[in-house]
């Protein structure tokens, strides 16, 4: 056998293998990197830029940003182990195609991505690997549970409640527990000569992707992308969970809002994957039986299991995210108006709660659940009866943490098209008394809207109420400096539960739709994480929610 003979002998018996990111971007519990690893002897770390990966075809500057974060901190920990991340542009079946020839590739292994919009690209690539001869391997690790081995268990369907879905999750068994870290030492992590230049991370200028407003690089809280960062803040927030649990509270995050403080979400390093949705909840659990000598209760980790329960029900609905062609989304007449949804997306409603978490939303890219629920249902059967399908996508242009199916799940939601009966829970969240009792200072208004500064408590969530000499004083004159509410929220709240009301009543006669909703008042509650609404022996809701028909006059 001549050299070159041996040479190709030599490198068809070596083991090759790519693991291809997309979400998943970190290293620990990553079963599909250590099956890359299993029998290896070379490994190529990939991302490939294909207009979509990610949520790239929809995202604004800050998921930009907080994306690319995440591929430098994981090529900066490649390079510890003394390889590089290689990155690529192009459409995944030709740059594979490619580099299967190019590297003499024999394993392709990547975490499964369950939702629908990524069946096409996941099926094509599948195919390729049989026509190639390349072993194709995928794990479930985005997920808590296999989304469909749920389905099979539910008879072929999605478990349409959050508690049914909690019902078939758990009978499957507990989720299982992280996997070990990978070990590159015995692998060789090859690099090219010039990496940088030609597989190196693109910046977000070489992407083409600018800041829209001078408050995305000025932002007071600044999210930073990546592994490292997921598990600094993964630790700090277990130390909440514990000393909540020590209270005997569960989801410190939501039960005890923190407008103004330092961010504590991991929904961002849970949507790209940089943190692992498994130790995240066993670390929850653990330190729950630490304390406790026994098992958590199902709420220490009820938001994860919404955003499993959505993913669920995205799994075969490629129309998840529409009201047309969306089995589970009731159709409502919502109004299309492009100036009033100009109005909220820039933050000039003229309700200052709601501007408030606009600002923050477009300058920062993350907002706190509350604050979530209030805007979403101002625009949509609160007060402005505009489509949920409208905020949806700014959420997914500005929300760092914008999932396809969570997002889109929770809009459904809150604006009463799927998964809560129609007006089980009739309230509206009144955009001037929610915001004072989520900032009872005012000290969010006055960060995000400066205008208001000096505008006294008192008016400071309705500052049209103020004498002209108030807001002379305070230099805010409502209508110039600031804008006039842009809707008498009273008047539109009656309104539109009056049409919500006569929806419920046409639903009553519609028995064909499958229509999901919660089984009672306390998931109502739960979703909204609304004490209110889950203690059954606090019945007051007036100071939460505006009972449009009940209250004469907000404040
Ligand atoms: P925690 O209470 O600490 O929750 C931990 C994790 O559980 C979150 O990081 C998230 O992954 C998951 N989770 C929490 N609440 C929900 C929920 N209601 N539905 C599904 N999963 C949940 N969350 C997203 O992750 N992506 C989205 O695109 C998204 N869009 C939303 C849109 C609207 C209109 C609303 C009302 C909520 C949306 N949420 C979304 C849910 C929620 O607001 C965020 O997950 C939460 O604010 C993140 O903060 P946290 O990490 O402190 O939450
Ligand atoms: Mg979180």
């Amino acid at each position: 056998m001549n050299t070159t003979a041996s040479k190709r002998k030599c490198e068809i018996s070596a083991q090759t293998s790519i693991h291809w990111f997309r979400h998943g971007q970190r290293l620990h519990d990553n079963p599909a990197l250590l099956d890359a690893l299993d029998g290896c002897d070379t490994l190529y770390p990939v991302f490939i830029f294909d207009g979509q990966v990610a949520g790239t075809d929809t995202a604004g500057y800050n998921r930009w940003r907080f994306l690319l974060e995440s591929l430098e901190d994981l090529d900066r920990q490649f390079q510890k182990h003394g390889g590089r991340l290689y990155v690529f542009k192009g459409d995944p079946v030709v740059v594979l195609k490619n580099l299967f020839k190019e590297w003499g590739v024999t394993k392709l292994t990547i975490e499964q991505d369950p939702e629908p919009i990524w069946q096409d690209r996941d099926c094509r690539v599948k195919s390729l690997c049989e026509d190639e001869g390349v072993t194709c391997v995928e794990k479930i690790s985005h997920t808590l549970w296999n989304p469909h081995v749920i389905i099979k268990l539910n008879g072929g369907l999605p478990p349409v409640t959050y508690m049914l879905f909690n019902q078939v999750a758990r009978s499957t068994g507990k989720p299982d527990r992280p996997v070990g870290d990978p070990d590159f030492t015995k692998v060789k992590l090859p690099v090219s000569d010039n990496h940088s230049e030609q597989f190196g991370v693109p910046s977000l200028a070489d992407m083409g992707v600018k800041p829209e407003c001078k408050e995305q690089d000025d932002r007071i809280n600044k999210w930073m992308g990546g592994e490292t960062k997921a598990l600094e803040l993964l630790e700090s927030r277990l130390k909440l969970e514990a000393e909540a649990f020590e209270k005997n509270i569960f989801l410190p995050n939501q039960h005890q809002v923190d407008l103004i403080g330092s961010p504590m979400s991991l929904s961002a390093y849970l949507r790209f994957g940089c943190v692992s949705v498994r130790k995240f909840y066993w670390g929850i659990q653990d330190t729950y039986v630490k304390l406790k000598g026994k098992d958590a209760p199902l709420s220490a980790t009820a938001q994860l299991m919404w955003r499993e329960y959505f993913y669920t029900m995205s799994l075969n609905n490629i129309n998840y995210n529409k009201v047309e062609n969306n089995p589970i989304c009731l159709k409502i007449n919502w109004i299309k108006d492009d100036k009033k949804l100009e109005r909220w997306l820039q933050g000039e409603t003229g309700f200052p709660w709601i501007d408030a978490i606009m600002k923050q939303l477009r300058a920062e890219g993350w907002v706190h659940q509350a604050a979530r629920h209030a805007v979403a249902c101002f625009l949509t059967r609160g007060d402005l009866w505009l489509s949920w399908e409208d905020g949806l996508k700014v959420f997914y242009k500005y929300l760092l943490d914008a999932d396809w199916s969570v997002c889109a799940g929770n809009w459904m939601w809150v604006a009463s098209s799927a998964f809560e009966d129609v007006l089980q829970c009739p309230k509206c969240f009144c955009p001037v008394r929610y915001g004072i009792r989520m900032d009872p200072k005012g000290a969010y208004i006055r960060r995000y809207l400066p205008v208001l500064k000096e505008m006294p408590l008192r008016y400071l969530f309705q500052p049209w109420k103020a004498p002209l000499e108030v807001q002379e004083a305070a230099g805010c004159i409502v209508g110039k400096d600031y804008p006039s509410p842009m809707v008498d929220h009273m008047l539109a709240a009656k309104v539109n539960r009056k049409k919500m009301m006569d929806i419920k009543e046409i639903m009553k006669t519609d028995t064909g739709k499958q229509y999901c909703a919660p089984v009672n008042q306390t998931e109502v509650g739960q979703f909204a994480f609304l004490q209110e609404l889950t203690d059954p022996s606090n019945t007051c809701l007036s100071d939460v929610t505006c009972q449009a028909l009940n209250v004469q006059e907000c404040m």
